[in-house]
Formats: structure tokens, C-alpha cells, sequence
């Protein structure tokens, strides 16, 4: 339609949305969402909980509120952020209707129309249907079994700024990466800091996965605590609570948290205080920590289900990574080159993140993403055997 803004050719649906109809088919085996099991939420705790804020302070929480978002909130942030290391406070913290929000308002901020910005290669496919919309031109740094390598985004860097482009950020996801699982060791993501630092460029360090260690570790140390005037964080409750609530937070130096306040603003106000109460109440509940608990031994579970079935079923020359947290794996394999993999896949009843999806030429891949977060261990087998058959076929 003419009508139409110039940008609105580069919105691109997400392929896991848009699959979503065809996942919730019972006699297909979803392995594209990635997840959080709320099985072992107990829900009957949090209506109560729910039911309680209301009850009890309807007027403020029913009413309009602060752009700043609510003060549990923020403090809540600070606390989670402190296990990483980092020693932000709650004047350096805003709440987001989720991370997703947080990436568009950060994109929002930093890029024009042409700005080139690094991101793994392959990423989230979410941020890159952020990145489109503000038409950023994105380059991708290949990611080994240690995530982004250091070394060449200062090469990307450095060849940028030789033909006069802007740089406003680099993209990464640290920990359990989505898609590929992999985890950034400290030394690499000091060195990454320390390379984007010399260069005046900002680190965007989207984490939500940060918590979800199979060992329940503590978190790696992040790079916002190494380096808080050069690193915006994002973090997000959607995977350590409920994603259906929207709340995230963005931790950034002072006048960027203010800015971004600002663009919020203008878009949703506010993010609703029912959520940021209701999570602000569990997370900070005596009922999180095990609950919690629960959940990452069901994802621990459920990858050993799916290494187990790669093991099983996938032909010899297939590879896959092994992820020590979080949602994914990410799985390699020559006959998928060339091929309509998710229309094979949804064929044979399985649906699966395409590898080429992860990119933002979307060009051709030899993998695709498979998510074990959210589906019991026999489904597990039943999706991997089904997979196998696609790349039997193929
Ligand atoms: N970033 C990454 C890396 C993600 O994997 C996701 C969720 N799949 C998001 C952001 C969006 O999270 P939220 O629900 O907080 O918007």
C-alpha cells in the first residue's frame, strides 16, 4: 500500500510467531518457542498474591503511574543484577514491558536509518525484527562454542569506522545464547568490553537466560558490572517467573535511562503496575527461589531427554552444541543446506527455528535451533525422531 512508511517493508514476522497456530496442533511436537515450563508455578499462591495487591491497594495499582515504573520493581532489578556483579542502583534502572520492549526502545535511541550495528551471527530472531524495523544495517560476528569472539568485532569495528560508518552498539547475548546455547566465558566478555570501550562504542547485553544455569550457579559476571558507563543491560522476568506478564528492566548510565524513559513514555506510558507488583511480590517471595529450583531441574531434564535423542536418532555427521543452561541447542547438519526446512519439518509434524532466520540477510544455514524449555522429555524424543526422518528425506 503507498500509504505505508518506507520502514514498514523491512517489519518481518518472526517465524516463531508465526508458526505459533500450527505448534499448538497436539499431533505436532513444537520445538520452535522458547518456553519457560510454568507447570511448577503453584498458580493458586500467585492469584492469591494477585488477589491480595488489589485487595489492598487498588487505588494506586488500578490508577496511572510512574514512567519511572515502580519503586519494588527497580529495587527488585538492583538485587537480581547484584548477582552478576554489578553495583547499579536504582536510579540507573527502568522497568520494560519485557526486554523485547527494551531492544526497541534502545534501537530507538541509538540508530538511524543506515547505522550499522554487530550482533552474533547466528542471534535472536526477535531483535532482528527490531533491528529491520528501524532499518540498521546489521553485521553478523560468528559465534563459536565460547559465543562472539572478541577479536573479530574489533576487526568489524575497525573496518566500519575505515569506510565512515556509525557504529552506535553491539548486540550480544551472553549467556545460554538464544539461539545457540553457547555461554560466554568471563575473560571473553572482559575483552569484549574492553575492546568496545576503547573504541566509544555500547555494548547492548540482552540476559534473560542469565539465571537459568543447569547447576544453578551463580550467574557469570556481567559485563554491565565490568563496565556500566560502556554496557546497557537488559533483563527480563520472562524467563525466571512469566512472560505473559511483560516486565523486563533496562539498566543504563543516567542520561540514557532517562531518554529511554522518555520514548517509553510516549509509547506505553507506563508498563501496567499489576505486573511489576505481581512480580515484585513472587520474586521477592520466600516461593521463588525453589520454584525456580523446580523449573531448571525440568529444563536439565528435558536437554539430557534431547542430547540423548540427537544421540539416538541424528545420523553421524550431525552436530549440535551443549548447552550448560537455559532453552537451546543449536544443531548442524549438511542436508539441511538449500532446503525449505520449516515447511519439511511442519510436513513431518515437528516445527523448529530455521537456522537462516537467525540471520538478517536470511541467508542459507546448515542448522536450525531446537528449544527443549517447554515440552516433556518422551515429546522430546518423538519431536528429535521426527527431525531425523526430515533430514532422512531431505
Ligand atoms: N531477548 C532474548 C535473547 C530472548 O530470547 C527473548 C525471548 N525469547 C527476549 C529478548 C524477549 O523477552 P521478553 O519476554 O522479556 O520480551
Amino acid at each position: 500500500m503507498s500509504a505505508f512508511a518506507s520502514r514498514a517493508g523491512e517489519f518481518r514476522p518472526s517465524p516463531v510467531r508465526a508458526v505459533f497456530e500450527t505448534a499448538m496442533d497436539p499431533s505436532v511436537v513444537s520445538l520452535a518457542g522458547g518456553n519457560p515450563d510454568l507447570s511448577v508455578l503453584p498458580g493458586g499462591t500467585v492469584g492469591d498474591l494477585a488477589a491480595q495487591l488489589i485487595r489492598e491497594r487498588a487505588g494506586e495499582i488500578l490508577q496511572y503511574g510512574s514512567g519511572a515504573g515502580t519503586a519494588g520493581l527497580r529495587e527488585l532489578s538492583v538485587r537480581l543484577m547484584a548477582r552478576g556483579g554489578s553495583t547499579v542502583t536504582e536510579a540507573d534502572v527502568l522497568p520494560t514491558t519485557g526486554s523485547q520492549a527494551g531492544l526497541d526502545l534502545v534501537t530507538k535511541l541509538f540508530c538511524d536509518p543506515g547505522d550499522v550495528i554487530l550482533a552474533e551471527g547466528p542471534t535472536y530472531v526477535g531483535a532482528l525484527g527490531v533491528f529491520g524495523a528501524y532499518e540498521v544495517d546489521v553485521r553478523h560476528v560468528p559465534v563459536d562454542e565460547h559465543g562472539m569472539d572478541p577479536s573479530a568485532v574489533a576487526d568489524a569495528l575497525d573496518d566500519a569506522a575505515a569506510q565512515g560508518e556509525r557504529v552506535p552498539f553491539v548486540y550480544v547475548i551472553p549467556s545460554f545464547q538464544n539461539p545457540t546455547g553457547v555461554t560466554m566465558p568471563v575473560e571473553r566478555r572482559r575483552e569484549l568490553v574492553r575492546v568496545c570501550a576503547e573504541r566509544d562504542v555500547m555494548i547492548i547485553e540482552d540476559d534473560p537466560y542469565a539465571l537459568l544455569s543447569f547447576d544453578r550457579a551463580q550467574p557469570l559476571a556481567s559485563m554491565h558490572g565490568m563496565d556500566p558507563e560502556h554496557v546497557i543491560h537488559l533483563g527480563s522476568f520472562s524467563k525466571i517467573f512469566a512472560p505473559g506478564l511483560r516486565i523486563g528492566w533496562i539498566a543504563a548510565p543516567p542520561e540514557v535511562r532517562g531518554r529511554l524513559q522518555i520514548a517509553a513514555e510516549s509509547v506505553v506510558i507506563h508498563p501496567s503496575n499489576l505486573a511489576q507488583s505481581l512480580v515484585t511480590a513472587w520474586v521477592g517471595s520466600e516461593h521463588w527461589e525453589p520454584t525456580l529450583d523446580n523449573a531448571v531441574t525440568l529444563y536439565r531434564e528435558r536437554w539430557e531427554a534431547m542430547d540423548a535423542a540427537l544421540t539416538e536418532f541424528m545420523p553421524s555427521s550431525v552436530r549440535w552444541t551443549t548447552p550448560t543452561g537455559g532453552f537451546f541447542t543449536w544443531v548442524t547438519a549438511d542436508e539441511l543446506v538449500g532446503k525449505d526446512v520449516l515447511a519439511e519439518a511442519i510436513a513431518h509434524g515437528v516445527v523448529l527455528v530455521p537456522g537462516s532466520a537467525c540471520y538478517m540477510d536470511g541467508r542459507d544455514s546448515d542448522a536450525v535451533r531446537l528449544a527443549f524449555s517447554g515440552v516433556a522429555p518422551a515429546r522430546i524424543r518423538e519431536g528429535v525422531k521426527r527431525f531425523a526422518q526430515v533430514l532422512r528425506d531431505l
